[in-house]
Formats: structure tokens, C-alpha cells, sequence
């Protein structure tokens, strides 16, 4: 399912993370214990009465440091009008209207989109309904009073919301389609590498490309396979959108990964991975999905016998919570092993949806407890793994039953996870590990 885009947008300190973590907050998904992703986390997914939608927090998007605050907020507006369905324009009704406040209610006036004033801050009752007068010279409706930080108000505000979206448009493939998506810098060559793939003759590329917001989709068929790309540059491509500024659209890619089964992050081989590429695999990640590392140019780069494994090395290094993800080094000029990127896919597909029975399971468990045993907590009490099971696929999710799970420690964790990949591999897709009471 394709979800409305809500934005939250405010010049600095007004609270708009602190609004980001009431409506996401408690959704962060199952066993993550990396926390330098999620720190910088500007997207999320939220729900309120049955309606899912995604939540970006502008205030975590920026250009480069040298940027003015002025700069920044203007970027931040820009790229909600941009993406939302619904900005969410919030103001600090303690500190009272500013020039700041101004200058992004201009820009955000100029849109045409749904802008819900957020008067944050409004404890005290009183002096929020004083100093909130002040914010209709901003040219809103009423401001909606709420305190982020005591969750006071914010049901009436998500009432309002709701009423903003648009008819929420449905996923356009079955299950059975293998969806991926590319993504990556501006010019490493994403665009060349799809075309290339769908160059290939052994591959059928359907009449219908589906077009959403976000993305061109070109679904193809090859070795009876169905598949779909969901390709992120073709839309700069089509000049549906060009912001000039932005060098890499965050908010579509993670779309696009929330779409997607597999995830091909394509770097340029002379410049290796980049922060926002580790910020979205880091996302496709923590949202279990497959992930393939496509180093590509690879004719550019001079080699000798130790190229290649000092590359891998070094991606490794960069990228430790990827360990599992296949890393390919392509040409999308010459076509050097561009038709191998599928037959990875296809195999990181199958680890994906792998599922391993109960019986070997316990027995490799077994075998990690007995060359390794569990932590004990400073009272002395040992964690107890009395049997594992695997209920999901999509990724792989083990449920360890223990006797009390706050005696798991992450890296013992880590631990078990090195010791089923050991045993059956489950390479390019992570896998979740979850430790329950009885
Ligand atoms: P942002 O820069 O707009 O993302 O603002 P933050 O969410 O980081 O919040 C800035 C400061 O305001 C922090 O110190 C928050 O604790 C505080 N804050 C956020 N929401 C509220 C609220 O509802 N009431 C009060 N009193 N403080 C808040
Ligand atoms: P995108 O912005 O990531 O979609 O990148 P493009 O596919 O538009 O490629 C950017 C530029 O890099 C173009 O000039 C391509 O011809 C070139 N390019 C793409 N792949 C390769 C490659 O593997 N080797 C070399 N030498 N050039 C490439």
C-alpha cells in the first residue's frame, strides 16, 4: 500500500522531533540495537485510527553545513511541499510568533498544499490561548494547541489530520512479483544500470510501466520470473521534479524501499559509500529488506590482484550492519556482469523468504549456547534459552523463549546471529532476533 506523506516543518527548538517521536516512536521496529541510524532517523511510519501514513521530520534534513539556518528551513519547506500529502507547520505558542515563523509561512502559502498549524508548547492552558492570536497573522486556520512532550492534545490534532489525506493508493503488484528498488547518488549510474538490464534480451519488458509519485516502475519478466524496478532517478529523468539544490532524494528513496523486497545500493567505484547511502541501507535494514551492494564503474578503476578484496574490506569496514549483503562490481558501460546483479537478486529473494525448520533450528541453538554461554546479569542470574522458532520470513524472525529476555545482551545476540548464519547463510537479507518470556 502506497501511504500519505505527512511532513512536520518549523524553523529550529519549536519541537518538531519531539512531534516526529510521539506519532513514531513507540513503532520502532522489533530488535535494532544499532543506535547510530536511528538517531538521525527523519522518517517513519505512523498509523492513527486505521489510517497508516509516513511521517518525515524535516528538521532532519539538511544541506551541507555551511548553510545558513535561513537556507535550511527554506530547503525543508521545499522539500515537504514537495513530498507531503500534509505539512504539519508548527510553531512554539510559549516563545511567541517570530521572523523565522514568517518566512516559512510564506513559502508554505505559496503551495498547494493542506497546512495544519501546530501551536506546540501549550501546557499551560492559559497563556497558550493568549499568545495563540498571535499566530493568525500567519494567514492559517486556527492553530491546533498541543504539547509534544506530554502528549496532550495530539489525538485532536491526528482527528484533524486524517481528514487531510487522500484516497490511499494501492500496492499495483502481487506477492509473487520481486520488487527492487535502486538507489544512490546522482550519477554513479543507476539509470544506465536498469537500462542495461532491461537491454537484455532475455528480458521482457512489460507495455505498462506504472508510474507512481515517487518512482518509474518498469516491471519485466526473465526465466519466469516477475519482476518490477522501481527506479528512482527515471523521475528526475522525466523533469517531473527537479529541486536544482538536492543531491539525493532521501524521503523518495525510502519509498522506494519501503516498496521493495531487495535493495541495490549503487555507488560510483572511485567514491565508495557515502553517509546518506549508509542512512538508507541502514533504513532497508531496519525494515528487513534484502539488500545488494552494486559497485559500479568498475572499467574506471585501475586493478590490480588485491583490488577487489580491499574494496570489500573497506565496505565492510564502512558498513559493519551490511556484512551480509553481496557486494558486485559492475560496468554499466561495458555491461561486465550486469545480468549477475539478477541472479544475485534472485538468490537473496530465496535467503529472504527462507525458512528453517524447528528441529535444526534448536539444534544449532543448542550448539551456540554449548560453545558459548548466554549472559548473566550482575545478580548472577543466566539467561536460559529453552527452545527457538522461526514464525516469519521477510525478513527470517527468530523467537528465542527464555526465561526472563531482559538477561539478552546485543551482543550475544550478535552472537546467535553469526551462529545461524554460519549454519545456513542467509546472505543479503537481515535477519531479526527476538527474545520472549514463556
Ligand atoms: P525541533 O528542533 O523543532 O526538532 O525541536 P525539538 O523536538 O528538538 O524540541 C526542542 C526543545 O523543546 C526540546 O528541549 C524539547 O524538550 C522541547 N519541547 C518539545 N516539545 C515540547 C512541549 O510540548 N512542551 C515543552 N514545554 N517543551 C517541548
Ligand atoms: P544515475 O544518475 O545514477 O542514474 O547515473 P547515470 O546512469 O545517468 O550515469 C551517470 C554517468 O555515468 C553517465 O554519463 C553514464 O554514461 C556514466 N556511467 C554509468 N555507468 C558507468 C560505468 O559503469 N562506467 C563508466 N565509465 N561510466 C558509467
Amino acid at each position: 500500500m502506497i501511504k500519505p506523506v505527512v511532513a512536520i516543518v518549523g524553523r529550529p527548538n519549536v519541537g518538531k522531533s519531539t512531534l516526529f517521536n510521539r506519532l513514531v516512536g513507540e513503532r520502532v521496529s522489533i530488535v535494532e540495537d544499532r543506535p547510530s541510524i536511528t538517531r538521525d532517523r527523519i522518517y517513519g511510519d505512523s498509523e492513527w485510527l486505521g489510517n497508516p501514513f509516513i511521517v518525515i521530520d524535516t528538521g532532519g534534513i539538511e544541506l551541507d553545513d555551511q548553510s545558513t539556518i535561513k537556507a535550511q528551513m527554506r530547503y525543508q519547506a521545499q522539500v515537504a511541499i514537495e513530498e507531503a500529502d500534509v505539512i504539519l507547520f508548527v510553531v512554539d505558542v510559549r516563545a511567541g510568533l517570530t521572523n523565522m515563523d514568517r518566512d516559512v509561512a510564506e513559502l508554505l502559502r505559496q503551495s498547494n498544499k493542506p497546512v495544519i498549524l501546530v501551536a506546540n508548547k501549550a501546557e499551560n492552558n492559559q497563556e497558550a490561548e493568549m499568545n495563540k492570536y498571535d499566530f493568525y497573522e500567519l494567514g492559517f486556520d486556527d492553530p491546533q494547541l498541543i504539547s509534544a512532550e506530554h502528549g496532550r492534545r495530539t489525538g485532536d490534532l491526528l482527528d484533524k489530520l486524517i481528514e487531510y489525506f487522500p484516497e490511499v493508493e494501492e500496492e499495483l503488484y502481487d506477492d509473487d512479483t520481486i520488487k527492487i528498488s535502486v538507489i544512490g547518488r546522482p550519477n554513479v549510474g543507476k539509470s544506465s544500470l536498469v537500462n542495461r538490464i532491461l537491454g537484455e534480451q532475455r528480458v521482457i519488458v512489460s507495455d505498462i510501466a506504472g508510474t507512481t509519485r515517487d518512482a518509474i516502475d518498469t516491471p519485466f519478466s526473465h526465466d519466469d520470473n516477475d519482476y518490477v524496478i522501481i527506479d528512482t532517478a527515471g523521475m528526475r529523468r522525466r523533469g517531473k521534479v527537479d529541486r536544482g539544490v538536492e543531491k539525493y532524494s532521501v524521503i523518495r528513496s525510502l519509498r522506494a524501499v519501503d516498496r521493495s523486497d531487495v535493495v541495490l545500493v549503487v555507488l560510483d567505484a572511485s567514491e565508495g559509500l557515502t553517509d546518506q547511502d549508509k542512512k538508507i541501507a541502514g533504513y532497508a535494514h531496519d525494515e528487513g529488506k534484502g539488500v545488494v551492494i552494486v559497485v559500479n564503474k568498475w572499467d574506471l578503476v585501475e586493478k590490480d590482484t588485491h583490488t577487489m578484496n580491499a574494496y570489500i574490506e573497506e565496505i565492510r569496514y564502512q558498513a559493519g550492519f551490511l556484512n551480509y549483503a553481496p557486494i558486485i562490481f559492475t560496468s554499466a558501460l561495458t555491461g561486465k556482469r550486469v545480468m549477475e546483479v539478477l541472479d544475485i537478486v534472485n538468490y537473496v529473494v530465496e535467503q529472504h523468504n527462507r525458512r528453517i525448520s524447528t528441529n535444526l533450528l534448536n539444534k544449532v541453538i543448542e550448539d551456540a549456547v554449548a560453545m558459548n554461554q548466554p549472559p548473566s546479569n550482575k545478580h548472577g542470574k543466566r539467561m536460559k534459552i529453552f527452545y527457538a522458532t522461526q514464525p516469519r520470513v521477510k525478513p527470517p524472525l527468530f523467537v528465542l523463549f527464555v526465561n526472563d529476555p531482559e538477561l539478552m545482551h546485543f551482543s550475544y545476540k550478535r552472537y546467535l546471529e553469526n551462529q545461524i548464519r554460519g549454519a545456513f547463510g542467509f546472505e543479503g537479507t537481515p535477519i531479526k532476533i527476538l527474545a520472549r518470556g514463556r
